[in-house]
């Protein structure tokens, strides 16, 4: 490597650490930290975030990366050293325009909203989250002003999560997909034959649960010498380190479904993070590409996989010899489409595939409305429930189960959702290219062999780290660029035969 990037490289461990310790203090907030601790915890977070924040936007920091630059000029494109300067002047020129007083502003807005979230979803009252959400919007209203815009205001947001996409490339992705999930999901309940789940709506013993979690994580290749499982109230994958790569979940008395593909989902970003290059540690090409990205990870273990009748031919006998009574009589064929059950419903994280992505609509339009102005905050619980109606045709009983359900407003994000969508997409793009390469892939699942499926994945996503961007990594894998066909294909072979349609 050469002098300047190492010297940069350096100058940037401090960065990485505090952002490390900055979430080792974020997950503890959420999985053990006592509600009281909140107010000395956002203080905590605000510190370390400026400091950071600092050490990132420091002129010191601008003159490493131009000598850095005129380094690894005329470099390979896919060289680390040309990535790791290349990742670092798109975020350096983002965020130095952000002043520090902003990042702590937000580090403390959050923390608070956090809690005010989890107190406003548990009485399901919207009134005690309003005013922080406000803050958040507030807040968000002052970064879109900071760094401008070409198009439409909502492409800075997306632009922190998503680099590269842009508002008009998502609304024609969305598109195309509602123009063909709409008519689907209209051949499906039309069938109107019944899956029978009722067997799931029993009591399953929640440490049972967490052993079977346990067991899906094993199985798909988490590596629990390099991370660990808790509890929390919304489910999350966190990293501090190559070497440290934690998931969470949450359990529920009658939804044992609910938890375990809660394990695969985070799993499966935890695998992304658990196999990036070890030599990324602590610098930029750390961590994935975009949340678009992590997201197919995650959505390609739980559905494409985890939903598959091969994976259950391996799995049920485990998961039968956990709850033997609540799973007496139970065929694989009723299991298989018990866990496929398409019917519209108010929570995303719950949704089947086929009306998952209907939910992201709801709140990629929402989001677009409040940061242009044309909806208020005070407005948002009447506009969420409206969406509803329209594209799921039901109406949430109360905003527990309507606009409080999501943690991602308390966090600050506004610009995030969309990329869960995008991950979708690129999950069945993923995997239809996997299916070309691989031989035999499907049975594998049935013989309980995930290698085959995690190697490739390794080889071409995992180990590029931050590297490359959706766009360019599709590109690389694939030979072409984002599209909504794969997943509709997917979606309408899967269905036409579970639904007989
Ligand atoms: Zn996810």
């Amino acid at each position: 490597m050469g002098e300047h990037v190492e010297r940069l490289k350096q100058h940037l461990y401090r960065y990485h650490d505090l952002q490390a310790a900055n979430s080792v203090l974020s997950w503890d907030q959420e999985v053990y930290m006592p509600p009281k601790g909140i107010e000395a915890r956002g203080e905590q977070m605000a510190t370390l975030a400026a400091m950071a924040h600092e050490i990132f936007t420091s002129a010191e920091t601008g003159r490493l990366l131009e000598a850095a630059e005129a380094e690894v000029a005329g470099m390979d494109y896919d060289s680390d050293e040309a990535s790791l300067v290349r990742v670092l002047r798109r975020d350096y020129d983002k965020m130095v325009k952000i002043p520090t007083e902003l990042i702590a502003e937000q580090a403390r807005i959050t923390a608070q909203a956090f809690v005010a979230w989890r107190e406003a979803r548990q009485q399901a009252n919207y009134q005690l989250f309003q005013p922080h959400l406000q803050k958040v919007v507030d807040w968000n209203y002052k970064v879109v002003d900071i760094l401008g815009y070409k198009e439409h205001p909502y492409d800075t947001l997306l632009d922190f999560y998503e680099p590269g996409m842009t508002t008009a490339e998502v609304a024609r992705l969305f598109g195309e997909l509602k123009a063909g999930l709409v008519p689907l999901l209209q051949d499906i309940v039309a069938r109107g034959k019944p899956v029978d789940d009722s067997f799931f709506s029993q009591e399953y013993p929640e440490d049972r649960q967490w052993d079977v979690s346990m067991a899906a994580l094993r199985e798909i290749g988490y590596d629990f010498s390099r991370g660990r499982q808790d509890k929390t109230a919304h489910p999350f994958t966190t990293t501090f380190s190559v070497n440290d790569v934690r998931v969470t979940n949450r359990f529920m008395r009658n939804r044992p479904q609910s938890s375990f593909f809660s394990a695969v989902h985070e799993g499966g970003h935890a695998l992304y993070e658990q196999g990036v290059n070890p030599a990324y540690d602590r610098t930029a090409l750390m961590g994935g590409a975009t949340l678009g990205v992590h997201e197919s990870q995650s959505r390609l273990w739980e559905n494409i996989v985890g939903r598959s009748r091969n994976f259950w031919r391996y799995f049920l006998p485990v998961f039968r010899a956990f709850f033997p009574e609540q799973m007496e009589g139970v065929t694989l064929e009723r299991f298989y489409r018990a866990i496929n059950k398409v019917e519209p419903s108010f929570i995303r994280v719950e949704a089947d595939e086929v009306t998952y992505n209907l939910h992201i609509f709801v709140r990629f339009e929402l989001e677009q409305a409040l940061i242009t102005g044309d909806l208020h905050v005070a407005d948002v619980p009447d506009a969420w429930n409206a969406k509803y109606q329209a594209y799921l045709g039901i109406t949430p009983p109360d905003d527990a189960q309507g606009c409080l359900q999501d943690v991602h407003w308390s966090h600050g994000t506004l610009g995030y959702f969309p990329t869960y969508a995008l991950g979708n997409l690129m999950a069945a793009q993923l995997y239809a290219q996997a299916q070309k390469e691989i031989p035999d892939l499907e049975e594998s699942f049935a013989r309980g062999e995930f290698s085959l499926l995690l190697g490739w994945l390794r080889e071409k996503v995992h180990w590029h780290g931050t590297k490359f961007t959706a766009a360019e990594l599709m590109q690389r894998i694939t030979g072409g660029s984002i599209e909504a066909q794969p997943l509709l294909d997917f979606l309408r072979a899967k269905y036409t035969e579970i639904y007989e349609l």
